[in-house]
């Protein structure tokens, strides 16, 4: 049965979000089976499998809609070891997607620590793969401003145009964990030890107590963040980017100090970017490039939605 809620237009998009998120959870899983069975590829879906939560939710929902997939999952090298081990306890049914390259190999070699704007690294490790096909994602809107204000359910890739589907985009933490439940589903568990979301150890996105916490836990990680972020100092300080400009790492006297300023999480000394905190500096190096995310993302911003409800 297709949904639309044709009858509401005139509501403002916040109007509409709320009654989305307010429905009971029988309605939207039956809303995420019709959407699913609705836009099923002739070729199949690609669904985009972290081992998270969310993950674990369109992974059920793409069995329950019988609708053909493959979930794969993105090797990112910097998942935590637990999350490893859970998506690898799910045996044959995920897909794993490698690259030749570590993460913290790239941050030496050329594109230096990510940052919350800057994050480079989640269009290589965290998004790579079914390039031109349609896709199933487990994005929600809870998660952030920018993802309400960019995501519909059917969006579109903004160079392949095939379209991505989000059936939990407008679900709550507690519609997941009450579908987990109910559908009995397998979990991580870093989630039954106070985590919340899952990511990559070191994660930009994570401020400075979930760093602090994650580096604490996995001190080996410390470790390797440390040197590569040192090491990439090291191998371009003085180096000019292509444009002859100065590169933003050496706005640090050595590599232990760029250390300390990107663990921190705090705002750059003397920078020009004013009261902008690290997380908000753009990239200002010929590898730091904007237009340079996205080459195959549908992170934020990157997909244009079509439609609240279909
Ligand atoms: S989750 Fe964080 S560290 Fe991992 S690829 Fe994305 S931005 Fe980079």
């Amino acid at each position: 049965m297709e949904q639309r809620f044709l009858d509401h237009i005139g509501e403002g998009a916040d109007d509409l979000y709320l009654r989305a998120v307010s429905q009971p959870l029988s309605f939207k899983i039956e809303q995420a089976l019709n959407l699913l069975r609705l836009w099923e590829p002739s070729d199949g879906y690609y669904l985009a499998y972290s081992g998270g939560k969310d993950s674990g939710a369109i992974l059920r929902l793409a069995q329950m809609a019988c609708v053909k997939y493959e979930a794969w999952y993105n090797v990112t090298t910097l998942d935590s070891p637990e999350l490893v081990r859970f998506v690898k306890n799910q045996g044959s049914a995920i897909h794993w997607n490698r690259t030749s390259e570590s993460l913290l190999t790239k941050v030496v070699s050329v594109k230096g620590p990510p940052t919350r704007l800057n994050r480079w690294c989640c269009a290589i490790y965290k998004e790579m793969g079914g390039y031109g096909r349609v896709k199933i994602l487990g994005v929600r809107a809870e998660e952030s401003r920018t993802r309400k204000g960019n995501w519909k359910q059917v969006s579109y890739h903004r160079k392949t145009g095939k379209p991505i589907i989000c059936p939990v985009l407008y679900w709550t933490d507690a519609d997941i964990w009450s579908f987990h439940a109910q559908e009995k589903l397998p979990y991580c568990e870093l989630y039954d030890q106070g985590f919340e979301r899952l990511g990559c150890i070191g994660c930009p996105m994570s401020g400075a107590y979930g760093l602090v916490r994650d580096f604490n836990r996995w001190p080996r990680y410390e470790k390797l963040w440390k040197r590569a972020v040192i090491a990439h100092w090291d191998k371009w300080h003085g180096v000019p980017t292509r444009t002859g400009t100065v590169r933003w790492s050496d706005g640090w006297e050595d590599g232990e100090a760029f250390w300390r300023w990107w663990k921190s999480r705090k705002k750059k000394p003397n920078s020009n970017a004013g009261s902008l905190r690290q997380m908000e500096l753009p990239g200002t190096g010929d590898d730091q490039s904007w237009d340079w995310i996205g080459e195959d993302s549908e992170d934020d911003g990157e997909c244009q939605g079509q439609s609240l409800f279909v």
